[in-house]
């Protein structure tokens, strides 16, 4: 769903832009019209002239005038997300206090408490990429503290990250990089949990238009090529559905579910299949018009027709009717066969269900009352602020959140029958923790279904799971393997803590005696001295290596200082381990990222840099340099798996590199061939790549099965324009079928 408005020319004379600024006001009023109350009206007006003067002066990267920035997010917020007028007025307002002269207090004169309290959240996660800081996991960490507080300023922050994705062409290649690999990594996660389906795949399109612009457009043109074809194909396949539930009195819409091109692109990727094996994989929607007392009944009924007219897949159907998921979707999917022996995915909703899914969390809100299950939502939060009450660091913390919450999430049950809500991939473990973290540390074992498991057996939805306890048991290291929820993880973290404080104490007395021989007094400050001296994280870790005997303190007693009772550590101090020149190093390349484009592959190169292993770029490649500790340089493709990883958490040692022209040296690289088995296809192979492109062959192997053959070629290429060339050549080749250049690492 895209907004209407058209790009301007920014060219625009004053009188002109003024116009503009009104046109789109008046356009975001138009879709708050039904929600207007007394005297809203005046209120947002103040809100729009507030946030208008305060942003006079300023323009966007593309020239047009800034306040066309608020006005757009308002409007999102407002027509897509089916906020009010109270988020609108925030919307508007949403960058002032952050960019202008405007304060909190202002806005709290002018609007009061509730809403002064949004912007506030809403300031203090503010452009999380713009201030160009290193803390993105922190920012993030705070935007959920926020979301515990009032959801709607993450409703607000999506909508404004939306609109930054939508006007991203006039930023600079680095920037659209880092922006969009942290839309994919934490804002479009973030926005599916949050039930905003369609903004979450919006968001991950965009992305992918700037992160992997080649494969983009040839999905977006086969897409459109095929459109007509598929078309036809859906019509054909809904036209009996239509008029069987129309003659059963069912009010009803039926349509296909067109499909993102990151969603094809995804399939392509997980399945290693092709374009022409995706794309006509057809969904359609059926959307009932039904009383809230007859929704069950109903669905189950269209359900029954449908699967009268077409064949079900037995293992396709999912009941969300029953179960809802987490963040709200209800729905009954089911998977038929039609014409042509093609499968097409049925989803079977309400007008109700079908607003949740498309508005997620604020629909929810207004149909709250009346849903069996009003705290769902309510639950999520708690569970997000008992994990953030937890010290952890804040790039773990990412990483189990982006594991435990926002995965998709299994529903298991106690012995007793009572449900239990887990991240996909939780094991016995987790879900005992889950239960009691006494239960957790005394966990040696389970019966899932009544069968005896080990503790890092992994749940799957409906499993009955008993928990064994020995009082003997203890947690251990690798306990932390099998865990992925937060509880489970910092419950684990705790009770090792606590036995290494245990065992510490030991080693506590022994470093009390050996200092008082000394003649140092047992002091805290003396303490942390001989921790810093052994160069350990804390005194209990000291105390433990002490206790193990991993330290005899003989050191401590040749070579640290006794300064009336106090222990010092003598200068100069050991030499400084080698890491830290690296780091010195690698400071150097990122100060200067800003502004500098490292160009290299030139033979006459002075930077020392890496290619990556695990997406081995060759010249030409869309890529891009990250600073890593102790390695250097290394180069990745920026449609690797582990960009996105990489730019969001580490934004700030990613350095745009670009490659220079070079013919001198040639980059391993690897395709895929995959055709008929036919007599003389290896020769036709090398022929042309040894023989005619003249490209070394570093490795060649075949596999052939029912008559089909799967070639996998190792060569060395000096760029992408030979590589193409050469993928191109081979599919013309007779019988070839497909040939895929490896994404991943060459094996
Ligand atoms: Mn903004």
């Amino acid at each position: 769903m895209n907004l209407d408005v058209k790009p301007i020319t920014y060219n625009l004379s004053e009188e002109e832009e003024k116009k503009e600024i009104v046109r789109q006001y008046r356009a975001l009023l138009r879709c708050l019209k039904p929600k207007l109350k007394q005297g809203d009206r005046e209120l947002l007006r103040l809100a729009f002239e507030m946030a208008a003067d305060a942003h006079k002066t300023m323009r966007r990267k593309s020239g047009e005038p800034y306040i066309l920035h608020p006005i757009a997010v308002a409007r999102i917020a407002a027509e897509e997300i089916g906020l009010g007028v109270r988020s609108t007025i925030c919307a508007l307002l949403h960058d002032t206090v952050e960019d202008t002269d405007l304060t909190l207090e202002d806005i709290e004169i002018a609007f009061g408490p509730e809403i002064a309290r949004i912007i506030d959240g809403l300031t203090k996660i503010a452009n999380v990429v713009d201030t160009n800081t290193t803390q993105q996991a922190e920012n993030f960490k705070k935007i959920l503290l926020t979301l515990t507080d009032d959801p709607r300023v993450i409703l607000i922050k999506l909508a404004d990250r939306l609109h930054n994705m939508r006007t991203l062409d006039s930023m600079k290649r680095e920037k659209q990089l880092k922006i969009c690999s942290e839309t994919v990594y934490v804002y479009a996660p973030l926005a599916h949990r949050m039930g905003l389906y369609a903004i979450k795949t919006e968001m991950e399109d965009l992305a992918m238009k700037y992160l992997e612009p080649e494969t983009y457009k040839e999905i977006a043109r086969k897409l459109s090529e095929t459109r007509r074809e598929r078309t036809r194909y859906i019509n054909e396949f809904i036209r009996p559905i239509k008029e069987g539930l129309q003659k059963a009195g069912l009010k009803t819409e039926v349509y296909g579910r067109p499909k993102s091109i990151h969603s094809i692109w995804n399939k392509m990727k997980n399945k290693g299949v092709t374009f022409e094996e995706v794309y006509d994989l057809f969904a359609i929607r059926v959307i009932l018009d039904v009383a809230p007392e007859k929704e069950k009944e109903d669905c189950w009924k269209a359900y029954s027709m449908i699967t009268d007219m077409y064949i079900p897949s037995p293992e396709r159907l999912r009941d969300w009717l029953s179960n809802p998921k987490s963040n709200g979707y209800e729905a009954l999917h089911t998977t038929v066969m039609g014409p042509q022996g093609k499968w097409v995915e049925v989803q079977i909703r309400t007008k109700r269900m079908n607003e949740i899914a498309e508005k997620g969390l604020a629909a929810h809100w207004k149909y709250k009352e009346g849903t069996a299950d009003e705290n769902r939502f309510d639950k999520w939060f708690t569970q997000i602020r008992e994990a953030l009450t937890q010290d952890v660091s804040s790039i773990d913390f990412l990483q189990d959140f982006k594991t435990s919450f926002l995965a998709e999430e299994i529903y298991v049950y106690t012995p007793r029958g009572d449900v239990k809500m887990l991240p996909v991939g939780a094991s016995a473990l987790d879900f005992a923790f889950s239960v009691h973290s006494a239960i957790g540390s005394k966990c040696i074992g389970a019966k899932v279904n009544h069968k005896l498991v080990p503790i890092s057996h992994k749940l799957r939805s409906g499993d009955q799971i008993e928990i064994i306890t020995s009082n003997k048991q203890k947690p251990t290291e690798d306990w932390l393997n099998f865990v992925i929820t937060t509880k489970a993880k910092t419950k684990i973290k705790d009770a090792l803590k606590e036995q290494k404080r245990k065992i510490g104490e030991d080693g506590k007395y022994t470093l009390q005696k050996k200092m008082e021989d000394m003649g140092a007094s047992f002091s805290r400050a003396n303490i942390d001295e001989v921790t810093a001296f052994y160069k350990l994280a804390s005194p209990l870790d000291l105390f433990y290596q002490i206790a193990v005997k991993n330290i005899d303190l003989k050191e401590m007693k040749q070579d640290m200082q006794l300064v009336g009772d106090k222990l010092v550590i003598p200068k100069p101090v050991k030499a400084e381990p080698e890491v830290k020149h690296h780091e010195a190093d690698t400071h150097k390349i990122s100060n200067k990222k800003d502004n500098e484009l490292i160009i290299f592959g030139e033979s006459s190169d002075r930077i020392v840099y890496n290619l990556a292993n695990c997406c081995k770029p060759i010249p030409g490649d869309d890529v891009f340099g990250f600073v890593s500790t102790g390695k250097g340089l290394i180069i990745h493709r920026t449609n690797c798996a582990n960009a996105a990883r990489l730019m969001s958490n580490f934004g700030h040692r990613v350095v745009k590199t670009k490659w220079a022209k070079n013919k001198e040296i040639s980059f391993l690289t690897g395709v895929k061939i995959v055709g008929l088995d036919d007599v003389g296809v290896i020769h036709k192979i090398t022929n042309l790549v040894s023989g005619e492109l003249k490209i070394n062959i570093a490795a060649l192997t075949v596999e052939a099965k029912e008559g089909v053959f799967e070639g996998n070629v190792k060569l060395y290429v000096h760029d992408k324009e030979e590589l193409d060339e050469l993928v191109n050549k081979l599919k013309k080749l007779p019988g070839i079928e497909s040939v895929e250049r490896y994404d991943t690492e060459l094996v």
